[in-house]
Formats: structure tokens, C-alpha cells, sequence
């Protein structure tokens, strides 16, 4: 691990006079046509600053290299280009790469960067802190900030894109927060994410990972895109669930299961369940049992995850080997299973962790 704490940004243009400016990333294109119109400009200047600002992910005006210079100047008097500041990160000997950024505001959200060969995967937040509570969660044991917006997911993403110097192959809402508390800014991302206008990332390689809100899993699977659903399941026994993940104890498994049915049928996608094996708590003989009536005759994936160890937790990974027994036991029902790799294990990798350890200092 390489902490690389407290440094500043370069990409961070702040300065006291911003506060009044109003963010470019949150101008619509109707906004933007309305302020080219003002700057006297012609309309195609709009699609030259769409580019910028998403697609190649500009951080300063000045990048703006086919802008007039009193343009950009006239957009640097008008608006703010205020990328989050990187307040740390961590690297890891797998290549990940862990980041804590700042918001203007003085919000933090963790994101993480996992290239593989020539592909590099981005893991964003949804919400600063998150009000789910679960348990194993160091996220959840700090409670919601607020929701993020849009653009700040967004610049996550452009955030880690920036400094891997390489393209984005998938992102997975699956920092910290609820994606589907958060739920029309998450639709919004994942749209900008997969336009060609945006980074032209496939829907299918566009993940959201909800606890299990069920009215939104009902909402997400009328949207017309592709996109690829998550749930965090970590147990079939309801009561084990409702310790690990209180937060979603008003919807019960069965509900939870009859959605699924539906949003099978609906869709077509295979949804992914994901399963954090936890020493003790939810990898008993009963468990597997539940998990496999839950998943068995459905289009369904398991991960099983390696937990990340959040010092102080009462909770620890189960033994690989155990993890095998479930992906060998699931898989005579006919159950895929897979067992996720703990990326970034020697840094603060858990969601959350980062930032708590920051607080703690
Ligand atoms: S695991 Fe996810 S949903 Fe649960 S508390 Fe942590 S951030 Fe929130």
C-alpha cells in the first residue's frame, strides 16, 4: 500500500470566486444552447463542450484546445469546471488503484479503479455515506451525507479514467450508497456513461448493485437499456438478512424473489446475486440450502465474495475452501457460481474503509 494522502488535484480549478458560478457539467443542452446564444456563439460550440466535458473528460478550460480563447475565457467568467479534489489514494499491488475525492462542498465519496490486461474497470459511489446500515458495511456505520448528483458520479469515473490514462471498459455503481435511493441521478449517469457522446461504455457493461429495493428493481426493469442488475443478497434466510442488511428488512425474500421472477421475464438478463461469505453467519449448511432453493430454476449468477476484513468488525471471510463447497453445491442444482477475487485486498478495499480511516486521524 502507497498512500499518497492529502495531495492536491491538478485537476481542480477552484478558487474562492467559484462558489458563485454555476458548474458546466450541470448545464442541460438546452442550457447550453441558451448560453452560447448569450456569448453570441454559433450552436455547434455546444457539441465542441459536450465533447469536452464528456467525452474527453476535460478538467480545465484550457484543455479546450478548438475553443476561441474569449470563449473559453467568457466560460471561465460565467461557469466553473470543478472537478472533485483527490484527497488520497491508495495502490494496490494488483493494480488497483483507491481513491478519496472532495466535492466542493466538502463531501467525500470513495471510487476504485481494477484494470485487467488492457481493460480497466471503475467501481463509483452513488451517495456519500449511505443510510442502508448493513452491518458488515464501514459505509453504512457513518450514515448518509446526501445523495451525489449526476455529474459528480460522472467525474468519478472521468476521475480514474484520467489517471489510468486509459479507456473505461465497465463501471459498477457499487461504491458507497444505494443506487436506487438515488435513483433518477443513477439512471442519468448510466445513460451519459453509455451514449457516444458520453465515454460509449455497453450497456451491459453498466452494473447497478441495489440492496434489493424492490419498488426500483420494478421501475429498473421497464427501462429500455440494457443495463446489468446486481442484488446484494448475502443470505437467504430472512433472518440472517435482516441482521446483515436492516436496511431492506421491509422487503421480505419471498417478495424479493418474485420480483426477480418478473424482472426476468421481463427483460431477459441474468441478474447476479451478489454473496459476501462471512465466518460463522452466513455459510452454514442451512444457508447453502437457502441460497440454493432461492437461485435454483432461475436465470440467476452467483458471486460469491471474499469479504475485505474492516478492522474492529466482528465479521471475517470465510475459508476458501468453504467458498468452493458453495460454488461446487450450487452448481449441481444447476446454479452458476463464481467466486469474486478481493480486488485491492492490501489496501482499505471494503467501501468505506477509506474514508473512515481518513476521519479517524
Ligand atoms: S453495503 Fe452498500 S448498501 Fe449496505 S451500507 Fe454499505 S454502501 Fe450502503
Amino acid at each position: 500500500m502507497y498512500p499518497d494522502t492529502n495531495s492536491s488535484n491538478n485537476q481542480t480549478s477552484s478558487n474562492s470566486a467559484s462558489s458563485s458560478r454555476r458548474d458546466l457539467r450541470s448545464f442541460s443542452h438546452n442550457e447550453l444552447l441558451e448560453l452560447m446564444d448569450q456569448l453570441h456563439q454559433p450552436k455547434f460550440r455546444v457539441q465542441q463542450i459536450e465533447e469536452w466535458i464528456w467525452s474527453k473528460g476535460a478538467v480545465s478550460f484550457e484543455d479546450m484546445s478548438n475553443l476561441p480563447k474569449s470563449l473559453r475565457e467568457s466560460l471561465n467568467k460565467r461557469t466553473v469546471l470543478q472537478g472533485p479534489q483527490q484527497i488520497a489514494r491508495q495502490l494496490s499491488q494488483d493494480g488497483s488503484r483507491k481513491y478519496l475525492l472532495r466535492y466542493p462542498d466538502n463531501t467525500t465519496v470513495e471510487c476504485v479503479g481494477m484494470p485487467s490486461g488492457a481493460k480497466l474497470a471503475v467501481c463509483a459511489s452513488t451517495q456519500a455515506g449511505c443510510a442502508m446500515g448493513c452491518s458488515f458495511c464501514a459505509t453504512g456505520a457513518a450514515g448518509l451525507a446526501r445523495s451525489l448528483t449526476a455529474s459528480e458520479i460522472y467525474e468519478q469515473v472521468i476521475h480514474v479514467r484520467n489517471d489510468f490514462e486509459t479507456r473505461v471498459s465497465s463501471v459498477v455503481l457499487m461504491g458507497q450508497g444505494e443506487p436506487f435511493m438515488n435513483y433518477d441521478n443513477t439512471l442519468s449517469v448510466l445513460r451519459r456513461l453509455n451514449s457516444p457522446d458520453g465515454l460509449g461504455i455497453g450497456a451491459r457493461h453498466l452494473t447497478v448493485s441495489t440492496c434489493g429495493v424492490i419498488p426500483m428493481i420494478k421501475r429498473f426493469s421497464n427501462e429500455p437499456e440494457q443495463f446489468t442488475l446486481a442484488i446484494s443478497l448475502h443470505s437467504a434466510v430472512q433472518k440472517t438478512r435482516d441482521v446483515l442488511m436492516p436496511g431492506v428488512r421491509k422487503y421480505s425474500l419471498l417478495h424479493l424473489y418474485d420480483v426477480m421472477g418478473e424482472y426476468v421475464d421481463k427483460t431477459g438478463r441474468r441478474p447476479t446475486y451478489e454473496y459476501a461469505l462471512i465466518g460463522g453467519v452466513n455459510d452454514s449448511d442451512s444457508e447453502l440450502g437457502a441460497l440454493r432453493d432461492f437461485c435454483c430454476g432461475t436465470l440467476a449468477h452467483v458471486n460469491l465474495i471474499q469479504l475485505n476484513e474492516v478492522p474492529g468488525s466482528r465479521f471475517h471471510p470465510s475459508s476458501p475452501a468453504r467458498a468452493q463447497q458453495f460454488v461446487n453445491k450450487l452448481g449441481e442444482v444447476g446454479v452458476e457460481a463464481t467466486i469474486r477475487l478481493s480486488r485491492g485486498a492490501d489496501i482499505d478495499a471494503a467501501c468505506g474503509q477509506l474514508s473512515q480511516k481518513l476521519r479517524q486521524q
